[in-house]
């Protein structure tokens, strides 16, 4: 691959940033460098900010169908980069190709959903006394920020229709760790839409996110990351004024089997909901197995087997089913939480070492791994570990399988397995989570609301609610 010099885009122009500081991307499967980005500043941000609010009452005052049609126009240009992109991305990022693909469809799919849901922007007319009229508009906030993280970089940074169609001009801040297809999505960005209402300000979370989310200009801010930065930013906001904060936050997410479930069909499904061809680098992954005594130790082997053929190599192969971890600070935290796992008393069943042959010499690589006997005062059930960890509980009757379900701080998502319709039911009504899947994990679907309980997160995405979100009601009473 080409070496890509990346850059910023501020009001409609290719700019590097203002200090001239730059960061260097790495390829997770040599260590190599294979490109650089800006370091954006304050200043960046700054000029980025600007650059939106006055783009804002142009683009605010255009009407749904134009909206539409630009995004659409959008849309159009990034499934035609859909080669390139997917190229830089699996360089950039390491996930496997044949997963990373489904990417830059999902994005288009996202912008085609909301260009087509602008005039749902509705109001409503409320009941009033003899000669009164109360009526509410939804009304764009200006400027938005958006901050992703680095596991689906041009997805997250793409996806910026609710926003628009609502009538909001944006800038978006890509992770530092994968920022190379931003700036493809800076000039594709560039050609399509009017300058100023998408800006893109790459650098990392000191130097742009943090002053995005404190610039007085900006009053809603959506972020998608970690817990511990979706708090920061929670801070960070509250000091400077009241801001509309959504967050997409991690997960330490239940696949639940219950006794009437078939071994093998849910012993494949705990594998698919680990997501591995991210390494498990994903919100949604399903990292904690609640098994039943009664299915314990044949679904232990049988999950046991299945990762232990997981095929490691080139992320850029199709049959490669896993690839290096995103970067040396993800292949750290996943190394350590194996020793802590070790320490807790928790039993390795496949994986937790590096692989071995000469193309895994470089690169942050570790092999796909499941613990067994895992109980819930270990670490390893609790923390999220955002990495390929697997961890297998063993429970005893439905009571504890939801007490063991709920027993985290987070609550993004979960799956259930069984054909028992009224325990499914039952399960999906007691847990505490923000998505849930019955038979079922891993998939997406537009207009089912995605997002977290308890600690992780507030608000909900790829659905109609997302773009209401990026509204604010005004009510207006006349006296006639
Ligand atoms: P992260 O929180 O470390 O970083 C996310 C983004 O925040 C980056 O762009 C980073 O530069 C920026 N940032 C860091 N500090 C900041 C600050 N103080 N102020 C403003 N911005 C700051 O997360 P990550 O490691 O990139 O991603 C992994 C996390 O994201 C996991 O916890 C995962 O579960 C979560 N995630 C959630 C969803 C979801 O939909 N709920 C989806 C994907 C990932």
């Amino acid at each position: 691959m080409e070496h890509i010099d990346g850059r910023m885009l501020i009001g409609g122009e290719l700019v590097e940033s203002a200090g001239g500081a730059w960061l260097d991307s790495v390829d997770p499967a040599t260590e190599e460098i294979i490109g650089r980005v800006p370091a954006g500043s304050p200043e960046d941000i700054g000029a980025a900010v600007e650059a939106a609010s006055d783009a804002f009452p142009e683009w605010a005052g255009k009407s749904m169908q134009e909206r539409a049609d630009i995004l659409r126009e959008y849309g159009r240009r990034l499934r035609s980069e859909h080669k390139r992109i997917l190229e830089i991305e699996v360089r950039d990022t390491g996930n496997s190709v044949s997963k990373l693909r489904h990417d830059v469809v999902a994005a288009v799919r996202g912008v085609e959903y909301f260009a087509g849901l602008g005039t749902e922007l509705k109001g409503e007319t409320i009941p009033a006394g003899g000669g009164s009229l109360h009526y509410s508009v939804r009304e764009p906030y200006g400027v938005v920020g958006r901050i992703v993280p680095f596991n689906h970089p041009i997805l997250f940074a793409a996806k910026f229709a609710a926003p628009l169609m609502a009538g909001n001009c944006i800038v978006i801040k890509p992770s530092e760790q994968s920022p190379l297809s931003a700036s493809v999505l800076g000039e594709i960005v560039r050609d399509t839409l009017p300058p100023g209402v998408v800006n893109i300000v790459t650098g990392d979370g000191r130097g742009a996110g943090d002053p995005l989310v404190r610039h007085p200009a900006v009053k809603r801010i959506s972020f998608i990351g970690s817990v511990p930065t979706g708090l920061a930013i929670q801070r960070a906001a509250a000091e400077v004024a009241v801001k509309h904060v959504s967050l997409e936050l991690g997960g330490k997410n239940p696949l639940i089997v219950f006794p009437d479930a078939d071994p093998e069909e849910v012993s494949t499904a705990a594998v698919a909901g680990m997501n591995f061809g991210w390494q498990g680098q994903s919100c949604g992954s399903t990292s904690r197995l609640l098994v039943p005594d009664a299915l314990y130790s044949e679904i232990v082997s049988r999950v046991a087997a299945k990762v232990d053929a997981i095929v490691m190599g080139d992320p850029g192969d199709e049959s490669v089913q896993a690839g290096p971890m995103n970067s040396r600070g993800q292949l750290d935290k996943t190394l350590r939480y194996i020793d802590i796992a070790h320490e807790d008393g928790a039993r390795l069943v496949a994986g937790g070492v590096r692989p071995t042959g000469p193309q895994f010499e470089r690169g942050y690589w570790v092999r796909p791994t499941v613990f067994a006997d895992v109980t819930s005062d270990m670490r390893i059930f609790r923390e999220e570990v955002f990495g390929p960890i697997l961890s297998i509980v063993r429970y005893s009757d439905v009571e504890e399988a939801m007490r063991l379900a709920n027993d985290v701080e987070y609550g993004l998502t979960a799956s259930i397995w069984t054909n028992d319709l009224t325990a499914a039911m039952r399960a999906a009504q007691r847990v505490r989570a923000g998505y849930v899947w019955v038979n079922d994990t891993s998939r997406h679907f537009l207009g089912t609301g995605f997002g977290g309980m308890n600690n992780s997160g507030v608000g909900r995405e790829e659905c109609f609610d997302e773009m209401l979100s990026y509204t604010e009601l005004k009510t207006v009473h006349v006296r006639v």
